[in-house]
């Protein structure tokens, strides 16, 4: 679907076999159309990789006219179709110096980061040949410049891309969303995160991978919703942690996600995770 002049979303559906049985997801992937090239921002789960290519021809453009990935973090989500599609057409791949060893050695980020159904949603490890630091412009030829904002916290080299003149902000998985299950490594860097980009002006729309697009106003409601949703995790934390202090990570987290109204069975080691970064601060009662 087209979003605005130069920027095209794909929904990706996908399913993860967890020991719950499958769980239906889906993430997006985009692509910012250029008078020559195209840049993808993320390339979604391995299966990603048919769809985009049909999106391109559907909509008069090659395979071959991508030219560059832009890897808003390292997750298997956002680089499973990464290695096919750079396979297919050479292009450059682009991500923070942090998100490097991941993109580079999946089987590494498997064996430190295990997720469910891994070797389905990544087709491989493929090499990064541009390191993007905090507020690096990009230029993309024909007026398109991509500035990098540096927005860590859900992993620690997580970054936002916005497109400069059109107001167009991708935020990869930098603002969470409310009734879903919290996934981050620091939850301050989170808060400071979010921050950053509320203070972008003018946004006309906000771009998330997890969540679907929103326009203007509602950006910056999705943001506010992002940090609150944050503050109702931490006070989870507190109250499970405060009760009883005999809890094992796995217990502690099936007791965080009751608290929130969610499935305690979804309680895994990535939620484990969270819980921890929680708990770093526990003694902070206000955290966004
Ligand atoms: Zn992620």
């Amino acid at each position: 679907m087209q979003i605005d002049r130069h920027v095209h979303a794909i929904k990706v559906p996908f399913r993860i076999l967890t020991p719950q049985g499958f769980v239906d997801r889906f993430v997006y992937v985009y692509l910012i159309y250029g008078t020559h090239g195209v840049c993808l921002i993320d390339t979604g789960v391995a299966s990603a990789a048919e769809p985009i290519f049909n999106y391109l021809r559907s909509t008069d453009r090659k395979v071959s006219d991508i030219s560059l990935i832009i890897q808003t973090h390292a997750h298997p989500d956002h680089i499973g179709a990464s290695r096919t599609i750079k396979g297919e057409t050479g292009c450059a791949v682009a991500a923070h110096p942090a998100e490097r060893a991941w993109i580079e050695n999946v089987q590494l980020q498997a064996r430190e980061r295990p997720v469910p159904d891994f070797d389905t949603l990544v087709a491989g490890s493929l090499a990064v040949n541009r390191l993007l630091g905090d507020g690096e412009v990009f230029d993309l030829g024909c007026g398109l410049k991509l500035n990098v904002l540096y927005t860590p916290g859900h992993s620690r080299g997580s970054l936002s891309i916005l497109l400069l003149g059109y107001h167009v902000l991708f935020s990869g998985d930098a603002i969470p969303v409310p009734g879903e299950l919290p996934i981050y490594e620091d939850v301050l860097a989170s808060v400071a995160s979010i921050k950053k980009l509320k203070a972008v002006k003018d946004i006309r729309f906000l771009l998330p991978s997890w969540d679907e697009p929103s326009k203007g106003a509602a950006a910056y409601e999705r943001m506010d919703a992002g940090l609150e949703y944050l503050q109702r995790v931490h006070d989870a934390v507190r109250r499970c942690s405060l009760q009883s202090s005999d809890l094992d990570p796995q217990e502690l987290s099936e007791c965080v996600l009751q608290d929130l109204g969610l499935p305690p069975g979804l309680a895994n080691p990535l939620v484990a995770r969270t819980v921890a970064a929680h708990l770093s601060v526990r003694d902070q009662k206000v955290i966004i």
